[in-house]
């Protein structure tokens, strides 16, 4: 076995958008595991839009990542040396190993994976963290009732791909944002009733044409001029599950313009909006393994697809991260790492 651990650390926060220079590419030594401990083999890295948060010391859920320090992330990892009876040379799990070829862990703190019951990338999207996310977001806050208009931007990448198929599952109207005609093309082939170019000129006029009965649910993963846009078309009682706010991670300052916050809240007022922010940590304890046996058995069927840009190597993994905040990512990004 190598001895050497491949690495990358935080090298210095970003100021908007972050660079390559940000991180450091960094040998170490590979961790030796204790009694209790297993030694993890990345196999698949997750890459996703909460880890520019991390790189920040601004205020927010979680602590950031110190500099110097491998960035956070999820994983598939393989089971390389065991020291505690509950895991096996050769196990597979999902970790949060971070970005780096091989960390310690305890049993405890992973997630054996089925690798017959689906490939396991999939552990990281559709059938992990973001897809957990869609699932819950949309379930136990936007609770869309047959019929009703569901939309969600980001509509390609494993958060939003997999609210409009649960929408659509559950019997609602589903209607995709993305950027450019090849996601759109792909919303449409997911099986969405309708999808649209945000970089399209008449964009508000291709949402307001794609929502003729309004909207019941905005499932917000974006912000920025696309929630100007859909915020004039919410019906009365609409639900918005805040979920993300892509449009906005890199911004050094408010934009320009004048203050709408009280547009905004009459808004909110005036139609009887509700608007609730979630971290998915908090509705994993009671409601993951119902999502997993559910979702699961809707990939099997093919009633929930899923797509995966894939990026070979860790040394990638920065500038496919840069990308992906602007959009250059197509599905779910993970980076194989071994
Ligand atoms: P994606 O793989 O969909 O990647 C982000 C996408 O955001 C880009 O591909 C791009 O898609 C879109 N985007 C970027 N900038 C803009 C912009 N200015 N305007 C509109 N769209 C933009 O990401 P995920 O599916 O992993 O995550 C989606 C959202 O969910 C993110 O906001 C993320 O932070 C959030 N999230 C929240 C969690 C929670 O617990 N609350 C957990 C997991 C994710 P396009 O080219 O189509 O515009």
């Amino acid at each position: 076995m190598t001895t050497t651990n491949t690495r990358v650390l935080l090298h210095s926060r970003p100021e908007g958008e972050p660079t390559p220079e940000n991180f450091e590419i960094d040998e170490g030594a590979v961790p030796e595991p204790r009694e209790g401990q297993v030694l993890l083999r990345t196999r698949y890295l997750s890459l996703d839009p909460y880890m520019r948060g991390r790189m920040s010391t601004a205020k927010s859920y979680a602590d950031p990542v110190e500099l110097g320090q491998v960035m956070v992330g999820g994983t598939v990892s393989e089971v390389v040396e065991s020291r505690d009876p509950a895991l096996a040379v050769g196990d597979v799990v999902v970790a949060h190993a971070g970005w780096q070829e091989y960390a310690v862990a305890r049993p405890e703190h992973v997630r054996r994976l089925d690798p017959e019951a689906a490939p396991i990338s999939t552990a990281l999207g559709v059938l992990g963290m973001p897809g957990f996310t869609a699932y819950a977001g949309l379930t136990l806050i936007g609770r869309p009732q047959p019929g009703e208009t569901v939309v969600v931007a980001a509509a390609s990448g494993p958060v939003g791909a997999t609210v409009g198929q649960i929408a659509k599952i559950l019997g609602a109207r589903a209607v995709g944002i993305a950027g450019g005609p090849e996601k759109v093309a792909h919303v449409e082939e997911l099986g969405f009733d309708a999808a649209i170019d945000h970089r399209a000129p008449d964009f508000a006029d291709q949402l307001a044409a794609a929502t003729p009965d309004g909207i019941d649910v905005y499932f917000e993963n974006v912000g920025g001029h696309v929630w100007d846009a859909v915020l004039r078309r919410l019906n009365t009682y609409a639900r918005v599950p805040v979920c993300g706010l892509v449009a906005h991670y890199n911004q050094t300052e408010l934009p320009p313009g004048p203050d709408r916050m009280s547009m905004l809240m009459q808004q909110v007022l005036i139609r009887s909006l509700t608007v609730r922010g979630f971290i998915q940590t908090e509705f994993v304890a009671e409601h993951e393994a119902r999502f997993l046996e559910e979702a699961s058995a809707w990939v099997r069927d093919g009633r929930l697809q899923y797509r995966e840009d894939v990026v070979d190597g860790l040394a990638n993994a920065p500038e496919a991260f840069i990308g992906m905040l602007r959009g250059q990512n197509f599905g779910k990004l993970v980076v194989r790492v071994s």
